[in-house]
């Protein structure tokens, strides 16, 4: 049996990676300190003797033991309200947390794949945004905590890989959404969402011109398990090339919520991304991979997950777990 160590392992995309993992026969070992994660997304898992959890914050020292095959790196702060509250953590997990991840894959001669972002784009001059573009980011804003935290981690990545010859593979993920998102993380669908859900008006920020290309989490886990498994080293976009604006976004979700609130404008954030849409032709030919839920199912789906959530979340606020 192949044995994967996912760290993030109970966060959005990390618990939906472990339920991959677990169907395709894997021993599969999430670990987390729970600093944005819950270990809801994963307690259907525990009674599994083929699943390990382990509480661990992996900016610090990493053991495991026995043997390992792959590592997935996904521990890292997501949503600009939680790695704006936690900036250093958000640095060090992706600084200190690889470098740890690495050094593990190294010794267990593993293969590490590492989640970077469209963020290494920053707000970008190249559109749709191709992995040839070395990006436009603003190192000492907000958002360069998160930015560079992960520009990092595919630079030390990358020298473990032509400087010790470790397996590695970069995925550059683009919006995700699906069950499982945190509805009070500050992200637009689980904001616009919960609001609906609460009779609340839903806050766009900016004039709501700006574009983002939303993919739906399933999706996304298909496109990671084909480049985990390809033999390719260099960075992936994986999204849904189907771009939208925000305002049209929120007016989206206020025709599938059937809510009687509208969408107010509150001010842009600073160095929010003017757009954003991944070009997909290598993840297309490399992996043969391309997105196959549309936003309408996916956003179906997901807003039915939200509904069914007790009605003490949705009034959770951002800031519950204290930091
Ligand atoms: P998430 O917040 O739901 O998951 C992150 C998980 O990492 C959480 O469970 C958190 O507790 C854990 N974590 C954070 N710091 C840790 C540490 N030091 N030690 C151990 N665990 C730690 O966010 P997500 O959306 O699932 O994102 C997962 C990964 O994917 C992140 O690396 C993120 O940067 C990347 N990513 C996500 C998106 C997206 O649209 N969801 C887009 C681009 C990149
Ligand atoms: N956004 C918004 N209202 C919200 C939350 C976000 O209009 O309540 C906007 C945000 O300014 C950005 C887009 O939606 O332009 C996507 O934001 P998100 O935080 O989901 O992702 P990111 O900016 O990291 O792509």
């Amino acid at each position: 049996m192949k044995r994967v160590l996912i760290t993030g392992g109970a966060g959005f995309l990390g618990s939906h990676l472990c339920d991959r993992f677990i169907k395709e026969g894997y021993h599969v070992i999430a670990m987390d300190n729970l600093i944005t994660g819950d270990l809801k997304n994963i307690e259907h898992l525990f009674k599994l003797p083929n699943f390990e959890f382990y509480h661990h914050d992996v900016s610090k020292f990493i053991h495991v033991p026995g043997e390992l095959d792959y590592i997935l790196h996904f521990a890292s702060p997501a949503s600009p309200i939680d790695y704006l509250k936690i900036p250093i953590q958000t640095l060090k997990v992706g600084s200190l947390g690889i470098h740890n991840c690495l050094g593990l894959a190294r010794v267990k001669n593993a293969r590490v794949l590492i989640a970077s972002t469209s963020e290494v784009y920053g707000d970008p001059t190249v559109h749709p945004q191709t992995e040839e573009y070395w990006g436009n980011v603003n190192p000492v804003g907000p958002r360069g905590v998160y930015d560079e935290a992960k520009r990092f981690q595919e630079a030390m990545t990358m020298a473990y890989h032509t400087y010790h010859g470790l397996e590695t593979r970069i995925v550059r993920i683009f919006n995700t959404y699906g069950p499982r998102m945190r509805l009070n993380d500050g992200r637009v669908l689980p904001a616009f969402i919960g609001q609906a859900l609460r009779g609340e008006d839903l806050t766009m920020f900016g004039d709501g011109s700006q574009t983002r290309s939303f993919c739906f989490v399933d999706d996304l886990v298909e496109g990671i398990y084909r480049l985990l498994l390809s033999d390719y080293a260099y960075p992936v976009n994986i999204g849904n090339p189907d771009e939208i604006t925000i305002k049209e976004f929120g007016e989206e979700i206020i025709k599938l919520t059937g809510t009687n609130q509208k969408l107010i404008s509150l001010p842009l954030p600073k160095d929010d991304p003017k757009q954003r849409q991944p070009n997909i032709t290598k993840a297309q030919e490399l992996l043969g991979w391309e997105p196959k839920v549309n936003r309408a199912e996916g956003l179906k789906i997901t807003y039915e997950y939200f509904k069914s959530l007790p009605n003490d979340e949705l009034y959770k606020m951002a800031d519950h777990r204290g930091f």
